[in-house]
């Protein structure tokens, strides 16, 4: 018969799903028990058995008063509360099914941890979404910046070469002037075209570095034609200054492309003084300043100036604030650096390119006789389907001794094959509606002779894929009418 004190406690305990009690001596040896121990997945006890040998949960328990431990994992499948209670001389161990309780919290404990986990992957996924989001936008906002402003920049010097050629077919101008105008505004287009090409591919991270000889008399006037103009238009002084007369090894076009951008700000924030392009030899360095007596850069600015799309908001001229970017990176590029050396409001803005000086590697470049003695007698076949790009290079190659083949599509390329024997081919990429990889492996395979591709995407990752493709060179365009003569040059050389 369960006693009275375990009916009363049950009755109190009324959660639990089953019971089992076990009653002991004051010895704390089992005396007898109540209830099914298999229900908790243990076996029954043995009588006169110690209770701590039973349930070695208790054995540090000191039983002089009532206590309780709960939740006892008492065996694989069963959790339970354990009561002790003492009464008179008698002590009852009461344990309470507590495993259905047990195990739903456990599993909704479970099912709140993976929804905190879920939560917070979410959380941190929205982030990260937002962020996207927000690049996304600033990307975008910053095309649309660029987009309106090359619209505004490209659209002045294309006035000016539209409005000054329809002077000249109309005899209304004197053909020099009219002639230097244009040349001078193609010139700046090709700049502009050229800047947001490398902002491509220098976000892209790709720019070509080719080092070539020349002479810094050469590389400053070549400078000073493009700029004096522009300089004079605005009534300002243009300066060079240069002391040693160095033999440069340097790249020639980034050097020229970076002090044509700084020079070109020169000209834009000056309203009245001078601008001066000087050249120093400074320990390992060429240093290279360009100089201006302009509006200044606010020191606040002048760290920021740099970055992409920073522009001094009270600045009166156009600009997409890319151009020192440009520079910089192209810097870089080269293995130089640019920095504002100074800038203030009353004295201008000083501006310097300094590039380690390279020890004259053997250059590649070959010599205009060699070229002539190589090319002499020689075919090239031009495939592009623009035939104003087909003339201008066949005038390239007037002097080259080549003699050239042109055509406008693939089945033209094609038939020349076929009925000449040439000996090397300059191919665009896009021919009307194909790509010439698709053709060169054919044609190659044909005539074992070099193909070189012209492309205005040339870089280190985009050269490399179009080596695989079975390219032997890669022209980039513009086309360079040195490096055109050269690269034919070299890859006839290598043929022979
Ligand atoms: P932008 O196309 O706006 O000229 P840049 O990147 O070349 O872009 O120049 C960024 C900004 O730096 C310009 O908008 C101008 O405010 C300032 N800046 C650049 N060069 C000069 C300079 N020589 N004198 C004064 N401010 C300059």
């Amino acid at each position: 018969m369960l006693p009275e004190i375990i009916k009363k406690f049950l009755i109190d305990q009324r959660k639990g799903q089953g019971f089992f009690c076990i009653e002991m001596n004051e010895k704390l040896n089992i005396i007898q028990y109540f209830g099914k121990a298999k229900e908790f997945g243990v076996n029954s006890p043995q009588y006169d058995m110690y209770i701590g040998d039973y349930l070695p949960v208790l054995l540090t328990e000191s039983f002089d008063k009532n206590f309780e431990v709960p939740f006892y994992n008492i065996s694989d499948n069963h959790v339970c509360h354990v009561y002790f209670l003492k009464s008179n001389k008698e002590n009852y161990l009461v344990l309470i099914d507590k495993s259905e309780i047990f195990f739903t919290t456990q599993k909704y404990q479970q099912f709140a941890h993976n929804d905190n986990i879920a939560k917070n992957k979410f959380k941190r996924l929205s982030e990260d979404l937002e962020i996207a989001k927000n690049q996304l936008k600033k990307s975008n906002q910053e095309k649309a910046t660029l987009i309106a402003m090359l619209s505004h920049e490209l659209g002045t010097p294309l006035t000016s070469i539209l409005g000054y050629s329809e002077l000249l077919m109309n005899n209304d101008i004197n053909v020099e002037k009219g002639l230097k105008i244009i040349n001078r505004n193609a010139i700046y287009l090709k700049q502009m075209i050229e800047n947001t090409l490398l902002f491509g591919r220098t976000e892209a991270g790709g720019v070509q570095v080719h080092l070539e000889e020349i002479s810094i008399n050469n590389l400053l006037n070549s400078i000073k034609s493009i700029i004096q103009p522009p300089a004079e238009e605005k009534g300002l002084k243009f300066q060079i200054d240069f002391r040693n007369s160095e033999t440069l090894y340097i790249d020639i076009t980034r050097t020229k492309q970076i002090l044509i951008n700084l020079l070109n700000n020169a000209v834009k924030y000056t309203d009245e003084g001078f601008i001066e392009l000087r050249f120093s030899v400074k320990g390992e360095n060429y240093v290279f300043s360009v100089v201006d007596s302009g509006i200044g850069i606010p020191k606040v600015l002048q760290k920021t100036i740099f970055n992409p799309w920073e522009r001094v908001e009270e600045s009166s001229a156009t600009g997409a604030g890319i151009g020192l970017f440009i520079s910089k990176k192209l810097a870089h590029a080269i293995g130089a650096e640019l920095i504002l050396k100074h800038s203030s409001k009353e004295i201008g803005s000083i501006f310097q390119l300094i590039i380690p000086i390279q020890s004259k590697a053997k250059l590649e470049q070959t010599s205009q006789e060699e070229a002539q003695t190589i090319c002499k007698g020689k075919t090239i076949l031009i495939i592009d389907d623009d035939p104003d790009i087909l003339d201008l290079i066949d005038a390239f190659l007037d002097s080259s001794g080549l003699t050239v083949f042109t055509a406008l599509d693939m089945l033209k390329a094609k038939v020349i094959l076929k009925k000449n024997k040439i000996d090397i081919i300059l191919t665009d990429y896009n021919i009307g509606g194909t790509k010439a990889d698709i053709h060169i492996n054919k044609i190659k395979a044909n005539n074992n002779l070099p193909v070189i591709l012209m492309t205005a995407l040339p870089s280190n990752q985009n050269n490399k894929k179009y080596k695989a493709l079975g390219f032997d060179a890669v022209l980039p365009k513009p086309i360079d009418s040195l490096l055109l003569i050269q690269t034919i040059t070299l890859n006839l050389k290598m043929k022979s």
